[in-house]
This record gives C-alpha cells, structure tokens and sequence, in this order.
C-alpha cells in the first residue's frame, strides 16, 4: 500500500499528466492508493439486462442502450417542474425517458454514450416512457462487456465519467498482478474471521465476477476500515490507561449511602445498575473514562452526584461542566436541592461536621463571589463545583479534585475533556471523567465514536411517567385542532411550551419570530391566556424571572426559542407544541418533547409543519423524521432511525473526523463487523501494544488516517 500511495496517478497509462490527471485530483484522487479505494457507488448486474422490446409495462427493469437524444428544458421562465427528455435506443427498440426536476441532466446525459437505465416502464402518449429512472452513464458503446459493472460517484462539476475511472483501476490491478498486493492482516485472524485476501478484495469490489464475490470483498474492505479506527481508539486508551495515575477511591462509604437513603424515591434499576459500573471505575487505580447514555429524564442527575459524592466523601472534590450557563444554573439549583440536608466531616467546625458544599462558577458570578469559591475550590472547602468551561480556565485550581462530570458531550471537545482532567493535582492523580450525553447513539456507533470511552446506558425511566402522545398537524386546519388542544388543556390547568421555528443563520431573526409568535398567538387563537417569552437574547436574571413565573404557574403558555432545549422540568406542562417542526432534527424534537410527561397529567407533543406550495411536486410530501417522532418515544430506537436517515457522518464532529475514513463501512448496516473490529483491535493491541511486530498495519494507521486525525486519535 505505501508503495502505491507513492506513485501519482498520472503514472498510468490511460490517465496521463494532463486535464484527467487534474479532474482525478479534484475528486480527492491523486495516488493509486486513492484510486482503489475509491470505491463504486453502485454495481451494474448485466445478466439482469432486458431488451426494450421486451420490457412490459408496469414493470421495474434494467435497460442498457446508447442515448440517442437529450432535450433540455426549453428556455424562458419556468412553469411547473422542469422537464429533460432523452431516447435510449438498443437493438431491438426504443425507449423514451423523462427526468423532472433535475435540469443538471441536460448536461450530463451526451447522445452517444451508453447508459444503464433502472425504473418502471410507463406509457406516455401511446409511447413506452420511464419517468425519473436512475441512470448511469456507462462509457463508450464498445466498452468491454463485463457481467457486473461498476458505477463510480460522479459530481455535477467535475468531468469524471465512471469509465475512465474504470480503465485507471483496471490499469492498477493489472500492474499489480505479476507481484500480488500484500495483507497487512495476519493470516490467522483472516480465516478466523472469514475474510478474504486484501489483494482479491481490492479486484472483487471494483471488477466483480459475481455479486456474491462483490459482497465478500466489501466485506473484508469494510473491515479494514473498522479495524484501522479501532485499532487507533484501543491503542489511544491502553496508553492513556498504562501512563495515568488514578485515585482509588473508597466506595460503599456512609457519605453516599446517606445520600441515596434520603431520596423521596427508589433508584431505578438501571440507575442501581450503572452507579455499580461507575464505582468499580472509581475503586480502580486507573482513571475512569466513561461515557453514560441515558435518555431525558432517565435521570442521569442523580447518577452523577452520587459519583461525585464518592469523591467528596474521601475528602477529594466533584465538578460538573455543563454546556451553557442557564444549564449550568439548573443542574447547581437541582443539585443543591438534591443535597438539602446532607453534611460531610470538617475538623474546622463546631460539631466536626458541615454542609456538602456546592458552588456555581459562572461567567457572571461577582468578582469577590468569585474570589470566594476560588479560595473554597483551593482550599478544599468547596465541595462540588459547577460551571461552564469557566471551570477549566488556568486561574480555577482544586484542592483535589476527584470526579469531573461533562454533560452533554456533543458540545464539549476532546481538548476541554483533556484540560479539565489536567485540573487533578493529587499527585499527578487523574480525576475520574464521566461524561453524560441525552443524545443517544446505537451501540456499535458509540464503540466507535466514543470508542475510547466506556459505555454505560441507563435504559429505563423512573416509573410513574405518563406516555406522551405525539400527532403531526399539517395545514391551517389541523393547526386549529392544535390551539384548540392548547386552550383545553390551559382551561383544565395545565400549561403549555410552544417552540419557535429554528432559524439556524441568525439568533436575532430568531428572537424576532419568537416576538411575531407571541404577538400573533395573543391576538388570535390564544387570546385572554397568560403567555410569555423566552429567549436566548435576554439576560439571565431575565430569564430566570420568566422560568420562574412558569414554574410557579403564573403563566399558561411559555413561547420560547430552542433555549428551552435542555434541563426545565415542570411537571404541570402537558403540552409541546413545536412550530415548522420539519426545521429541527430527531434528537432535538425528541429533545424537545421530553420537557412535557414530567408529571402525572397524559401530555401532548404537536409537531406543527407547514405543506409545502408546491402541489405538482412528483415527491411525496411527508417527512420521515417527523413519522419517526410521532411512532417512538423511545430515545436509542430514534437514534437509529436518525443514523439511517442522516448517515454516519454527521455523527462525527469535526474533531471526531479521523473516523470519516468509513467509506464502505456502515456504523448501521455492518454492527456485527464493528464488533468483530473492535474484539481484534483487542486481540492485536494487547499482545503488540505499539504494533512492532504488525508493521504494516501501523503503516496502514498513517496511510489511511489524515495527519490532522492521527493527532486527534493519538494524542490525549
Ligand atoms: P436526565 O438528566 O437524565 O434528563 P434527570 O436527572 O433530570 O434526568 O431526572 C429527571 C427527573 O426524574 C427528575 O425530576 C428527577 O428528580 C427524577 N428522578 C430521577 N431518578 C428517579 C427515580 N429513581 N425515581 C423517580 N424519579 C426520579
Ligand atoms: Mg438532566
């Protein structure tokens, strides 16, 4: 591999040094190593070919002929869809298609080229017509006949036909041969697994003999990919557990034991679950780095403060770092309430004892507050602390700090995590992290974006939730049923959150909306309600004010802009309704939804959409987020309907891009190669920690992954 990332494409015969060398490049491809993993977006089964002629109407088939002619859409201003025609001819007939909507096909359809053409033959005018069939433009008509070809991605501005892509693998591979390719995979794990060569795979994925030799070789491809993440992910936390020095903490002390004998309530099973999990992290002498998924309102609060309880009871210190301040104001206020009453040992008091000491460290916090919980955080007074990434700035030292605590992990970078462990000074002992996230993501696609991380799950509610019924309301009519709902509910005492419509580009439009809602609602359906704003424009002590009325009950229904996302918990709300709900993704209308069902009243969740104007548009209207909302309530099955229709990637943020190597691999379809990924990066990790005696594979490591990633895999 090393050797054919060194030589440049334009080596080869059929691609030259000039304009196609530089229309490879802007596809990303400038050596033969990206060439061949430069991989068919699609696999044309020739055997499966049917000659127009014979093509009955009704049904789906693939036709393969020469385009005879192409008609754009006819110039001027545009009434209705845009209408491309072309005529597909082979040799025992004709055949007329019509592409609406995608005028781009004008330019990339050429009379003369051989296309591939998949859909279901129609009538039109007394003529056999395919609309919007999927077409791929083959090559020349006297390409070479092949059983299966493939198909290579193309873009509407690069001029990178799929066959001269073909012609330049097939070059490679045939270059290849004489010598073979080599497999960095021992052969022992390969037959253990049922993966075959590296070499075959490369041939099987781009020039298949049969779809079943195609299937394998994506199968082994895929699993160098997972295994190439993996391996980074296994060595990057082997090495992180071997250099740093933990805390052994004490557990099963009277500090916590008090503490959960105090609730008003029983602690769920997976509460009870996921605490043991998280103390045999503590007890241990290697710093815990774990992950804990757990759906809103699963009660992921009470599971951190008992972690952090088990620092402070061996005289050591919790933080909490929470992604804004208003968050970070609700997790202090919920925390102390939690803590009400409970009282550690001070040799510098009375009667040898005082109050579990928690403290908010804010940006606007006062300067001499500050001073104040600086001198606590110092000094070891100051038992818990709570903030934003205030408290990983260089002035906040610990006296000794025992449990970091990340909620929402989404928003936190691996650099904050880093510092923030940097903070324990006991010795060069490093806290034990625990980061929470509501956002839950599938199993195997936590093994490999949160990969170095353990995971715990806490996977059942507190009991006593009334199920929230969720319904889509479509159109001005189903939106009186909406407001109708919304005064019933207020008139039987309850209250009631609208969410504004998401405006990505401007926090100011935004607000603005929020403030035209407000206004609209109280003039018409909502009239003679109590109704107030919240947005993220307004100060904290302001929105503090309006939370507060809320709370109280002094408000009926709260019109607020995604501020609201996270943390409010008012059990008499029983309504959500959600404006151009299509605007939001799965996590955070689920997000969203989860502020109502907090009490014992059933409740609402209204996802409001508007119909799209466009009534000739070919594509059904409907949304398969919004389906997804109102069928589940169920956080982790959204999740994966959210990475079936997002794709992997958007999981990853940018720091996480060193896993964006996943080109054939699916973190969805393949969850059992992901696992198998992951138990042989073990295997090899742990008897070749530094893959010494596996050189290629750690050649493959800097090949495949971009400087930039390695840096993130490796460092931390
Ligand atoms: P999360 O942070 O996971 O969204 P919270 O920790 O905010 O959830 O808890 C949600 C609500 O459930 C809180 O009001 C909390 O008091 C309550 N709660 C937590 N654990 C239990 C339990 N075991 N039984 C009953 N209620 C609980
Ligand atoms: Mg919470």
């Amino acid at each position: 591999m090393a050797e054919l990332a060194a030589k440049p494409i334009s080596e080869l015969k059929s691609v030259g040094a000039g304009k196609r060398a530089e229309n490879f490049a802007k596809f990303g491809i400038t050596n033969l190593v990206e060439l061949l993993t430069h991989y068919p977006r699609r696999w044309i089964d020739r055997t499966r070919e049917a000659p127009i002629a014979d093509a009955a109407e009704g049904v789906d088939v693939l036709v393969i002929g020469e385009l005879r002619s192409v008609n754009g859409p006819p110039p001027g201003p545009r009434r209705g869809p845009s209408r491309v025609t072309a005529t597909v001819a082979d040799d025992s007939g004709r055949l007329s298609l019509v592409f609406f909507n995608q005028p781009y096909r004008a330019k990339q359809l050429k009379v003369g080229s051989l296309v591939a053409v998949f859909g279901r033959i129609g009538r039109f005018n007394g003529v056999k017509q395919m609309a919007n069939p999927t077409i791929d433009v083959l090559g020349d008509p006297d390409e070479r006949p092949r059983p299966i070809v493939a198909v290579y991605p193309q873009s509407e501005k690069v001029d990178l036909p799929s066959w001269t892509v073909l012609r330049a693998v097939d070059e490679t591979l045939a270059r290849c041969k004489p010598r073979g390719i080599s497999d960095p995979l021992p052969e022992s794990i390969r037959e253990r697994c049922s993966l075959m060569g590296r070499g075959d795979a490369l041939v099987g994925i781009h020039a298949p003999e049969t779809f079943a030799h195609k299937e394998a070789a994506r199968h082994r491809l895929a699993f160098d990919e997972l295994l190439r993440v993996q391996l980074v992910l296994v060595m990057r936390k082997r090495a992180f557990e071997r250099d740093s020095v933990g805390i052994r903490h004490v557990i099963g002390g009277e500090l916590v034991r008090r503490f959960h004998a105090g609730l008003p309530y029983e602690l769920t099973g997976a509460q009870r679950r996921v605490i043991g999990e998280i103390e045999s992290d503590l007890a241990s002498p290697t710093p815990m780095h774990r992950l804990l998924q757990g759906d809103v309102g699963a009660g992921k609060t009470l599971v951190a403060v008992s972690a952090m309880l088990v620092a402070v009871q061996g005289g050591h210190q919790g933080a909490l770092m929470a992604p804004t301040e208003v968050l970070a104001e609700q997790h202090a206020a919920g925390i102390r309430r939690l803590l009400d009453g409970l009282r550690v040992p001070d040799e510098d008091t009375l009667d040898g004892e005082r109050d579990v000491r928690v403290e908010l460290l804010t940006s606007s916090v006062t300067a001499e507050k500050r001073r104040d919980i600086l001198a606590g955080l110092a000094d070891g007074k100051v038992d818990i602390a709570i903030g934003t990434h205030a408290l990983i700035q260089d002035t906040v030292a610990f006296h000794s700090l025992g449990v970091v605590v990340v909620d929402e992990q989404h928003r936190f970078g691996v650099e904050q995590r880093a510092a923030l462990r940097a903070k324990g000074v006991d010795g060069g002992a490093v806290p034990d992290v625990l980061v929470m996230t509501a956002t839950p993501i599938p199993r195997t696609a936590a093994m490999t974006v949160y990969g170095d991380l353990d995971v715990s799950v806490l996977d059942e509610k507190p009991p006593g939730r009334t199920p929230i019924v969720t319904r889509s309301a479509d159109g001005p009519e189903a939106e009186e049923e909406v407001w109708s709902d919304v005064r019933a509910q207020v008139a039987a005492g309850r209250q009631v959150y609208v969410v504004c419509p998401l405006i990505e580009e401007s926090e100011k439009l935004e607000v603005a909306s929020a403030e035209e809602t407000v206004a609209r609602l109280s003039s018409t359906e909502l009239t003679g309600l109590r109704i107030g704003l919240l947005h993220g424009r307004m100060s904290s002590a302001d929105k503090e004010a309006v939370m507060d009325r809320f709370r109280r009950g002094d408000t009926d229904v709260l019109v607020a802009t995604t501020v609201i996302e996270v943390g409010v918990d008012v059990p008499n709300a029983t309504v959500m309704v959600i404006l151009d709900a299509d605007r939001f993704g799965i996590a955070q209308l689920h997000q969203l939804r989860g502020r109502v069902g907090r009490g014992r009243h059933a409740s609402n969740c209204w996802l409001v959409t508007t119909p799209s104007d466009s009534a000739d548009e070919l594509i059904p209207d409907s949304n398969p987020r919004i389906d997804a909302l109102v069928e589940s309530d169920d956080g982790f099955y959204l999740a994966e309907v959210d990475l079936e229709l997002r794709g992997e990637g958007t999981l990853m943020n940018k720091d996480q891009k060193g896993r964006s190597d996943l080109k054939l691999a699916s973190l969805r379809r393949d969850r059992e190669l992901v696992q198998l990924a992951r138990e042989t990066a073990h295997e090899i990790v742990d008897s070749d920690p530094e893959l010494a005696d596996n050189e290629e594979l750690r050649q493959e490591l800097t090949l495949f992954l971009r400087p930039e990633d390695e840096e993130f895999l490796f460092k931390s």
